[in-house]
């Protein structure tokens, strides 16, 4: 790894530390019907899949946007108007997509849990089979929220089993933790160019069984955000159908090839949680703890509790680690006051050794203790 990364470093959930390969490949400017940028999103598209292998049954149909404008697409254009969505919610993500749902005018309704614990395959499976009018069910793969994993195997198999149709929001997943669409059966995969595939923000992208999305004409709520209609245009000339985000295009393509440089994603997975075993590990032995019990915790992003020593200061402590180029990022919880740091993007264990030093020296800059108790 080199060292012409720019500072802050972000320990956040995106945007995200990039390389310099991809910076650099976003400085080019294409023309949307350049032959060059038209192959470039002809392999990007194909590259997608691929890595969730599901070259065979899925097809990545990209949309300009952030993730949330991928998650509104993806429900607007398959959940049809007179379908009924169940979204598993165990943090802002799935509140998201049953906000997301109820502005577009689908019929939903939301499965709650605590945002500290899983979604449960036995409470779905007895949801799902109490309402035999369900016809989707949505989920969070990762819970960016939290940093929590669900269990997305056993959420399939309950779904599949009763013949339902699952959208999972594999946003801050998709890239480092495992997904095998040939395992797990899926309608479609949500995610982005930014978070673990390490590009630069502004595409987001679903994978789409072929079949469904065939299926799917017409039923978009929007004309832009209508996957069906943006794939029958790559489909028909190779084009993006509005303006193409040409240098996030570019640096994704870029950001591919690093994956695949790396080792790919049970690689790329492997850094992350090496990252996140030194980051919890570093961070205990400092006196702080964090919200979720290990086996709950995914390696992507990680929720601490704020030390109860009313010395603590978290816009205090979060200036002086600016200061020492680390940016992290506030908790998204109502009851405890949290903050979260996180491992993705071009971030590797060193970095957060001397992160786990910036803290260290934090404490008597800033006059707190962080030792909180046990759990
Ligand atoms: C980042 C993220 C999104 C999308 O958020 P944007 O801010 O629109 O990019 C959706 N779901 C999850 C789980 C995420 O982590």
């Amino acid at each position: 790894m080199t060292d012409d990364r720019t500072r802050p470093l972000l320990l956040t959930p995106g945007p995200l530390t990039t390389h310099s390969r991809v910076r650099a490949a976003a400085g080019a400017d294409y023309g949307s019907r350049d032959p060059a940028f038209v192959a470039m999103s002809d392999t990007v598209r194909t590259r997608l899949p691929a890595l969730a292998n599901a070259a065979d049954t899925h097809v990545a149909v990209p949309v300009q946007g952030s993730g949330t404008f991928g998650v509104e697409a993806t429900l607007g254009t398959l959940v049809p108007r007179d379908g009924r969505l169940l979204v598993a919610i165990n943090g802002a993500y799935g509140r998201r997509m049953q906000q997301i749902a109820q502005t577009i005018g689908r019929k939903v309704q939301g499965l709650a849990f605590e945002e500290t614990d899983a979604v449960d395959p036995a409470r779905l499976a007895d949801a799902l089979d109490a309402d035999p009018g369900i016809t989707h069910v949505a989920v969070v793969y990762c819970e960016t929220t939290t940093g929590l994993l669900n269990p997305i195997e056993a959420i399939a198999d309950v779904v599949a089993a009763r013949g339902r149709e699952l959208l999972i929001d594999a946003m801050s997943a998709f890239g480092a933790l495992p997904l095998d669409l040939t395992r797990i059966r899926a309608q479609a995969v949500m995610a982005s160019s930014n978070k673990c595939l390490e590009g630069i923000p502004g595409m987001a992208f679903s994978l789409i069984e072929r079949g469904a999305l065939a299926a799917s004409g017409g039923r978009a709520h929007s004309l832009a955000l209508d996957l069906h209609a943006q794939h029958e245009a790559f489909a028909k000339n190779g084009q993006w159908r509005f303006t193409p985000p040409t240098h996030v295009v570019a640096a994704l393509s870029a950001a591919l090839d690093l994956l695949d440089e790396e080792g790919g994603v049970p690689a790329r997975g492997a850094r992350y949680a090496a990252n996140h075993a030194a980051l919890t590990e570093g961070m205990a032995a400092l006196g702080f703890r964090t919200l979720l019990p290990a086996e709950l915790q995914a390696p992507i992003i990680t929720t601490f509790v704020q030390p109860d020593d009313p010395a603590f200061d978290f816009t205090r402590f979060y200036d002086y680690l600016v200061a020492h180029d680390f940016a992290i990022y506030p908790g998204k919880l109502t009851e405890s006051p949290t903050f979260r740091v996180g491992c993705i993007g071009q971030i590797f264990p060193d970095d957060i050794r001397r992160f786990l030093a910036c803290v260290d020296s934090s404490r008597a800059a800033l006059g707190y203790s962080a030792a909180t108790g046990a759990r």
